[in-house]
C-alpha cells in the first residue's frame, strides 16, 4: 500500500503505521524518526534541524523534501511506503505531487487519524519513546508501559519522554499543526483521495484502512 497518514501529533500516525507493515510489507518512512536519528547522530541534517524541533517547531521544506526524495527511491519503497508525519504543509504537499510524478508512483490514498484534542494531549504529556534512534518504539506510562520501568521492552534501551514533549512545546506543535498541516485535508479532498477515520482506536484505524484497501 502507498498512503500518506495524516493527523495531529498524538494521533497514533506511528503507531498505525507499524500495525500497517506487517499486513503487506510497505515500509514506515516517519521524518520525525528519521530526524531524530540525524540529531542523534550529530550529522549536519541533525544539526540544522535540531533547534527547530526542540522548540515544536516545523523544519524548514526544503530540508525535509531533501530527505524524502532520496528515501523515496530505496529499494525497500518498491513494496508500498506509509508517510507518517509527512507532508506537514501545503509547500510539501506540492513537492512530493511532483516528486510522485517524476518517481512514477501513484497514491492509494490520503488517510486523516481523527482524535478529539483533550484524548491527544493526555497521549502526549504520557508518552515515552525509545532513545534508540534504530528503534524509537512508543510507549505509554498509562496504557503501554515497559514491562522493566525505562527500559525498552525490544532493545533494552533507556525510554525517555522527548524533548519536544513537555507541555509546552506540546502545545506549540498542536498549534502549528492547526495553522500549517490540517490545510492538507482539503488539498487531498479536492485530489480526490481522502479518507477521515475516527482515531482512539489504532485498532480500528488498521482495519478502517484495510477494508477501504479491499486487504
Ligand atoms: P514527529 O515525530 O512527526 O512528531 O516530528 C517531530 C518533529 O520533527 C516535528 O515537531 C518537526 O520539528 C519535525 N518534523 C517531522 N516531520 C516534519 C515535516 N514533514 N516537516 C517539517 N518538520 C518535520
Amino acid at each position: 500500500m502507498k498512503l500518506i497518514l495524516l493527523g495531529a501529533p498524538g494521533a497514533g500516525k506511528g503507531t498505525v503505521a507499524k500495525m500497517l507493515t506487517a499486513i503487506d510489507g510497505s515500509v514506515q518512512i516517519s521524518t520525525g524518526d528519521i530526524l531524530r536519528g540525524a540529531v542523534q547522530a550529530g550529522t549536519e541534517l541533525g544539526k540544522e534541524a535540531e533547534a527547530y524541533m526542540k522548540r515544536g517547531d516545523l523544519v524548514p521544506d526544503s530540508l525535509i523534501m531533501g530527505i524524502m526524495e532520496k528515501r523515496l527511491q530505496e529499494p525497500d519503497c518498491e513494496k508500498g511506503f506509509l508517510l507518517d508525519g509527512f507532508p506537514r504543509t501545503i509547500p510539501q504537499a506540492e513537492a512530493l505531487k511532483k516528486l510522485l510524478h517524476k518517481l512514477n508512483i501513484k497514491l492509494d490514498m490520503a488517510v486523516d487519524i481523527d482524535v478529539p484534542r483533550d484524548v491527544i494531549l493526555d497521549r502526549l504529556c504520557t508518552r515515552r519513546t525509545c532513545n534508540n534512534s534504530d528503534c524509537q518504539a512508543i510507549y505509554n506510562v498509562k496504557s503501554n508501559p515497559p514491562k522493566q520501568e525505562g527500559i525498552c521492552d525490544k532493545c533494552g534501551s533507556p525510554v525517555i519522554q522527548r524533548e519536544d514533549e513537555t507541555e509546552e512545546a506540546i502545545s506549540h506543535r498542536l498549534e502549528t499543526y492547526n495553522e500549517k498541516t490540517a490545510p492538507l485535508l482539503g488539498f487531498y479532498e479536492k485530489e480526490g483521495f481522502m479518507k477521515s477515520v475516527s482515531g482512539t482506536s489504532s485498532d480500528a484505524v488498521v482495519e478502517a484502512i484495510s477494508s477501504e484497501l479491499g486487504l
